[in-house]
C-alpha cells in the first residue's frame, strides 16, 4: 500500500469536503479527520495539509453569497475567511493535541527557485518540530495572471518541492471514472494510472462536469507533476468519515504511480513547473542530442513561442508540437529569435556580446 510505503504525505482537502453547501464548517468530519492524522503520526509519518475553504468560510462569516464574486472582492474575503479556516482547524486539532502552522503561498513562491527552497526549508523545520503545516494559496495577493486558482496543482507543486512520497487529493468523488457515473451505468473506476495517455485524458474530459471546483483537469495536471517527481498521488473520496483510514483499508480510489525514479531536487523543480513562460520548437537532430544527455544548442531551434527572459522556465517541443523536455533558458526569446539555427560560435557576432553557448544547458534541461 502506497501510504504505508511513504514517509512524507501531503493531503489536500477541497472546500466541498470541509464545508457544507450552506457554507458551514463540517465539525464532525474534521474531528474524525484529526484521528486520521493521529493515526499517520503514530505510524511515524510526516503530514502536510493543503486546505481550501478561505473564500467559502469568509462568505459565510459575512453572510454573503460566493457565486459571482469579483476577484478583488474575493481577495478581501479570503483574508477574512483564512482566519476562520485556521481557527476551525486549531480548535479541533488542539483537542487531539496536534499543533498546526499556517503557510500561505503564491505562484511566485513556488516558481522562483530561491523562494521555493525557502518554503521547503520552513516546512522541513516545522515537520522536524512535530507541527502539521496547513498550506493554502495566498489568495489575498495572488492576481489572476499569477494565480494557481486551484489547490490541486498547488498541492502537487508543494509535494514536489518538499520531496513528498505521496499526495492524496480528497475530493467528493471516488476517483477517475471512464464515464460520468451520474449519467452512465457502464462506468468504471480506474484503480491505477501508470501513464497519462490519450485514454486517461479522454476519461477526464468526459467526466469533467462531475468533479468539484478544480474539476478533473487540475487533478490530472497535479498527477503529471507528481508522476514526474517520483511521488504517488491518489484521488479519493473524502466525504466519508476517516477517509485516510479507509484508503489504508483499501477503499476504492485512483492511484497515479510515479513515472520515473526520483530526479535530483533541482531537476524535479524544473520539470514540475506550473507556469512555463514559452516554448522552443526543435529539429530531430537536437532531439537526438537531448536524448543523449546533451545541451540544447541554437542550431537545433526552429521556432519560438511566447515572450520570456533569461532564466525562465520553457518547454521544448518537437515539430509535431509534442513536449520532449523542459528547462531554464540561458537566453531571452528576443535573443533566441536572432540566434536560432546558427552555430554556437556565431552567437557573439550576432548578439554583439559574449554569452553562453547553449540555449538550455544540460544541467538545466530535463527530458519529459
Ligand atoms: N484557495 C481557495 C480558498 O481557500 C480555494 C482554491 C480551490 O478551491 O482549490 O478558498
Amino acid at each position: 500500500m502506497y501510504i504505508n510505503k511513504s514517509k512524507k504525505i501531503v493531503i489536500k482537502i477541497g472546500s466541498s469536503i470541509l464545508i457544507t453547501k450552506n457554507g458551514k464548517p463540517k465539525k464532525i468530519w474534521l474531528e474524525e479527520f484529526a484521528k486520521d492524522i493521529k493515526l499517520l503520526i503514530s505510524k511515524k509519518k510526516q503530514v502536510i495539509i493543503v486546505s481550501s475553504g478561505a473564500i467559502a468560510l469568509g462568505c459565510e462569516y459575512l453572510g454573503i453569497k460566493k457565486n459571482g464574486l469579483k476577484i478583488d472582492k474575493s481577495q478581501a474575503i479570503a483574508s477574512i475567511g483564512q482566519i476562520v479556516l485556521m481557527n476551525f482547524f486549531k480548535k479541533i486539532f488542539d483537542k487531539s493535541k496536534i499543533k498546526i502552522s499556517q503557510i500561505l503561498l503564491t505562484l511566485d513562491d513556488t516558481e522562483q527557485r530561491r523562494r521555493a527552497i525557502n518554503a521547503k526549508r520552513t516546512i522541513d523545520n516545522l515537520l522536524a518540530m512535530g507541527i502539521i503545516p496547513i498550506v493554502n494559496e495566498n489568495d489575498t495577493t495572488a492576481t489572476t495572471e499569477i494565480k494557481y486558482g486551484d489547490n490541486d496543482r498547488l498541492a502537487a507543486r508543494v509535494s514536489q518541492i518538499i520531496s513528498a512520497d505521496c499526495l492524496i487529493l480528497l475530493s467528493d468523488v471516488d476517483g477517475l471514472y471512464t464515464r460520468n457515473p451520474k449519467k452512465n451505468r457502464e462506468t468504471k473506476l480506474i484503480k491505477t494510472v501508470r501513464e497519462i495517455d490519450e485514454n486517461v485524458k479522454k476519461y477526464a474530459t468526459r467526466t469533467e462536469n462531475f468533479y468539484g471546483s478544480g474539476g478533473m483537469k487540475t487533478k490530472i495536471d497535479a498527477a503529471k507533476i507528481c508522476q514526474l517527481s517520483g511521488c504517488y498521488m491518489a484521488i479519493a473520496n473524502g466525504n466519508h468519515k476517516n477517509p485516510i483510514k479507509k484508503i489504508l483499508k483499501n477503499q476504492k480510489c485512483t492511484w497515479f504511480l510515479p513515472r520515473i525514479s526520483k530526479l535530483d531536487a533541482r531537476k524535479q523543480w524544473i520539470i514540475g513547473s506550473v507556469a512555463p513562460k514559452g516554448e522552443v520548437i526543435i529539429d530531430d537532430g537536437a532531439i537526438k542530442a537531448i536524448n543523449n544527455g546533451k545541451s540544447l544548442l541554437p542550431a537545433g531551434v526552429k521556432k519560438i513561442n511566447g515572450i520570456f527572459e533569461k532564466g525562465d522556465h520553457i518547454l521544448v517541443k518537437d515539430q509535431n508540437d509534442t513536449e520532449c523536455a523542459r528547462g531554464l533558458t540561458s537566453f531571452s526569446s528576443i535573443e533566441i529569435e536572432k540566434i536560432k539555427g546558427s552555430h554556437s560560435r556565431e552567437i557573439k557576432n550576432i548578439l554583439g556580446y559574449s554569452s553562453r553557448e547553449e540555449i538550455i544547458h544540460k544541467d538545466d534541461l530535463v527530458k519529459v
